[in-house]
């Protein structure tokens, strides 16, 4: 029976040859007048050689992911918002999808969403699962909410522009639950100057929030919230993701307009 693996073995030139693949791991060279044996890669050897340069390829590549990932998801479990995790209950989730499939259109056309309805419906899970599918694919994406950034804004010596432009930075911004938690007058300043700066830059965003489009688009707001949501309004299709309710057709009209504008 043969053996596969052999032993290395010198040529009649005196270069060792490589017992699996047979070529050569020395060769002669002629320097000033004088022979030199020097080494020389096998097959063996160039594979090995080539699978270690892959790994180290594939780790740099989940090392910046990684990073990504921890500057742009900026709560933890935004990092089990992925589709792998989706659970089906709620087709809505396809509006997602098409969303990352598309998302160099979505980027050229700047096209946001305002994903809408009630608590437990899976908004924010599909804006999370856009964010990490986006991060997966390399793309800056960054996934906070308004409490965070204001809590920001108010720390020590924060500077409110740098912050704002850290946000415009980013190729997708998705606000997370906005509720405007705080109605105070420099609250809501702040969260029109990061809505307006993108929509000055023509970036996308995706919002997620409870309110409704009846309550977003009331004359009976003060100005403050109403230039907010107009804005919002402006750049971002809404989808009611919640189930079966009078809002159906709402929903359904709007979906629709957002099939049009992906594939349009
Ligand atoms: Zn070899």
């Amino acid at each position: 029976m043969e053996n596969k693996v052999t032993a290395d073995y010198l040529d009649e030139e005196g270069c060792l040859h490589c017992g699996t693949c047979g070529k050569r791991k020395q060769m002669k060279v002629s320097l000033i007048g004088f022979e030199h044996v020097v080494s020389c890669l096998c097959e063996c050897e160039v594979k090995a050689r080539q699978e270690l340069d892959e790994k180290m390829q594939r780790e740099e590549e989940q090392r910046q992911l990684y990073q990504r990932k921890s500057v742009g998801l900026r709560e933890r479990r935004f990092w089990e918002w992925k589709f792998e995790n989706d659970n089906r209950s709620n087709q809505k989730i396809l509006i997602a999808r098409q969303y990352v499939e598309n998302w160099t259109d979505m980027k050229r056309k700047n096209v946001g969403l305002l994903l809408m309805g009630p608590v437990g419906t899976g908004k924010s899970f599909f804006a999370g699962c856009i964010a990490n599918a986006l991060l997966e694919q390399g793309e800056r994406v960054m996934m906070t909410n308004f409490s965070r950034i204001l809590n920001e804004m108010t720390s020590y010596q924060a500077d409110k522009n740098q912050i704002i432009q850290n946000l415009v930075d980013y190729p997708l911004l998705i606000i997370d639950d906005l509720g405007i938690e705080r109605n105070s007058e420099f609250a809501l300043e702040q969260v029109y100057n990061v809505i307006d700066s993108r929509y000055c830059k023509m970036l996308p965003l995706i919002i997620t929030t409870n309110l409704g489009l009846n309550e977003m688009k009331s004359t009976d707001l003060d100005t403050a919230h109403q230039r907010i949501y107009s804005r919002i309004l402006e750049m971002c299709v809404p989808i009611y993701c919640g189930g079966e309710d009078k809002r159906k057709e709402e929903g359904t009209e709007k979906l629709v307009q957002v099939q049009n504008l992906i594939t349009g």
